[in-house]
């Protein structure tokens, strides 16, 4: 690429230091940073006051950890300490089962279906109600952009109980011929990157189903399970019938061995799901069922008939969306030849208005790395990257300077190789690569160990079918990307997991079908 003849804006706190095969991405003529600017628009959080100490959800009350351990909770914008969350052992992990179990036998297991359906109509109702306070929440313990938590988490957890809600009294319906009886109690472990949404997940299709729930969310994301906790008590959900209990690895360690749990259901990296699969394994007689949702390197293809600028929209939002935070992101871009220049110079345009800063100011577009140690691992592929021959093009906006940040980046000049075409960033980095034909580019896309998502970029509908049959991978989106909705399953093949969830595919998972 050409090189800006006029310098890089400047910094006017702390930028992080540009490496040197760094470029940065050419001035844009409308310079936001010194001509102007929106005015700072910050939601109010005030409203909303963290308490200094969150403790363990169980068998509907709020409890101290046994050993009276805590760990701190961390604002990754701002890494101030927002509170003290409880760290549950093995023995806290226990009274959690035996919590759901007695509540799964006494209450939740005997309950008419068309009961347990208007329990989960009532939750969905009181998320919508709160969900401006679980939106800032969410942004402040997470990092993610305030626009994000607000129009694209919150509405989709809710929506996953109202859909789950409807399933309720019609399982029989949503498997014709079968009888769908619950399994018992389901351990569920979760990721920091959708904190709310990855809960609705699970918990809605479990509860429809007539399953009781022990959650574990990560340790950098607590604070807006605990919420849930607080609007399962208004809704008077039975006490059991979801417990919480907060901690590290070793915490959903102790819920992946607990003999009571009768179905895992884990969303986070292929290493650790690994170590859940072997785990289990070992239990040959009594393990229980298990779902993975893992990792991915989705591969965003563009043909040369594709509609360009909506295909630019969908690339920045499938790789920059939630700072690619997320594990079905657009990661790796494949360019038809033909087209490449053009794509490279618009994209290169649209990365340079992408605003980085604040998670709460309404106009941000990406928010801040979740925590340190992500920031580290980003900063180290990136840096293999450069090492292995890609050139690092990043634009060159302004980074507060506390907290984690990572300006939005485009590697260019990648062959399929290097570690930065193979392996998950999980941050707000794209791989650009290019081809000729359809079947190289199906090829170039399914030469990954993952397999969760990808996009087809085309005028042709036919096209669409052909490449997308070939593609493995369980998502695959045309023509947009990164859209959801609770009656779509979502899931992976190869090192991506297995499994799904949403949609009745996601009822499945959380019954026996005699
Ligand atoms: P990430 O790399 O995205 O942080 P992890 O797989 O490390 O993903 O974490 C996802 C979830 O799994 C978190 O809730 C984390 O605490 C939990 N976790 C981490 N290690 C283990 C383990 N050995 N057994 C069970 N759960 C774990």
């Amino acid at each position: 690429m050409k090189r800006s003849s006029k310098s890089a804006l400047k910094p006017a706190v702390k930028a992080v230091a540009p490496s040197r095969a760094v470029v940065p991405l050419r001035e844009r003529r409308l310079n936001f940073g010194d001509k102007w600017d929106y005015a700072p628009a910050p939601e109010d959080h005030k409203g909303y006051p963290i308490a200094p100490r969150h403790e363990l959800f169980i068998d509907g009350k709020f409890v101290k950890p046994r050993a009276r351990r805590y760990f701190d909770s961390i604002n990754p914008a701002t890494e101030e300490k927002l509170t003290e969350i409880a760290l549950a052992d093995e023995r806290d992990v226990a009274a959690a089962v035996a919590a759901a179990r007695k509540a799964y036998d006494g209450v939740w297991g005997k309950m008419p279906a068309r009961e347990r359906g208007k329990y989960l109509f009532r939750i969905a109702r009181i998320i919508q109600e709160r969900s401006r306070e679980l939106a800032v929440l969410e942004t402040i313990d997470g990092g993610k952009p305030i626009k994000e938590s607000r129009d694209i988490d919150l509405p989709l957890v809710a929506a996953h109980f109202f859909y789950y809600a409807g399933w309720a009294d019609k399982l029989k319906y949503a498997f014709p011929g079968r009888t769908p009886r619950s399994l018992g109690v389901a351990g569920q472990i979760i990721p920091w990157n959708f904190p709310l949404l990855m809960a609705a997940w699970k918990i809605a299709p479990a509860l429809a189903c007539g399953n009781t729930v022990v959650l574990k969310p990560a340790e950098t994301t607590s604070i807006t399970a605990l919420r849930l906790a607080e609007i399962f008590q208004q809704a008077d959900l039975p006490p059991g019938v979801v417990n919480i209990v907060t901690g590290a690895g070793e915490t959903g360690a102790a819920l992946v061995r607990h003999p009571g749990v009768a179905k895992i259901a884990f969303t986070g990296s292929t290493e650790v799901g690994k170590l859940i699969a072997k785990t289990l394994a070992e239990r040959s007689n009594n393990a229980p069922r298990l779902t993975l949702e893992l990792g991915g390197k989705a591969a965003n293809i563009v043909f040369e008939d594709a509609p360009i600028d909506q295909a630019i929209e969908g690339i920045i939002s499938g790789i920059y969306f939630n700072q690619g935070h997320v594990c079905c992101a657009g990661s790796r871009l494949f360019v038809q030849e033909g087209i490449h220049k053009t794509v490279l110079r618009k994209l290169r345009d649209r990365i340079q208005t992408l605003r980085v800063g604040n998670p709460l100011d309404k106009n941000t577009d990406i928010g801040a790395i979740n925590s340190s140690a992500q920031l580290k691992k980003i900063r180290s592929l990136v840096k293999s990257g450069e090492e292995q021959g890609a050139v690092v093009e990043q634009t060159s906006c302004r980074l507060p300077a506390k907290g984690y940040w990572f300006p939005p980046t485009m590697l260019t000049r990648v062959s399929p190789s290097h570690r930065v075409a193979q392996e998950e960033i999980f941050g707000p980095v794209l791989s650009v690569m290019t081809f000729r034909t359809p079947e190289e580019a199906i090829e170039r896309a399914n030469n990954t160990p993952y397999g969760l998502s990808a996009g087809v970029w085309t005028d042709k509908g036919s096209k669409i079918f052909k490449v997308a049959q070939k593609l493995r991978a369980g998502v695959i989106w045309a023509n947009c990307y990164n859209k959801f909705d609770p009656a779509s399953p979502f899931g992976g093949y190869k090192e991506s997991g297995f499994g799904r969830e949403g949609g009745l595919h996601g009822l499945a998972a959380y019954c026996r079908l005699d």
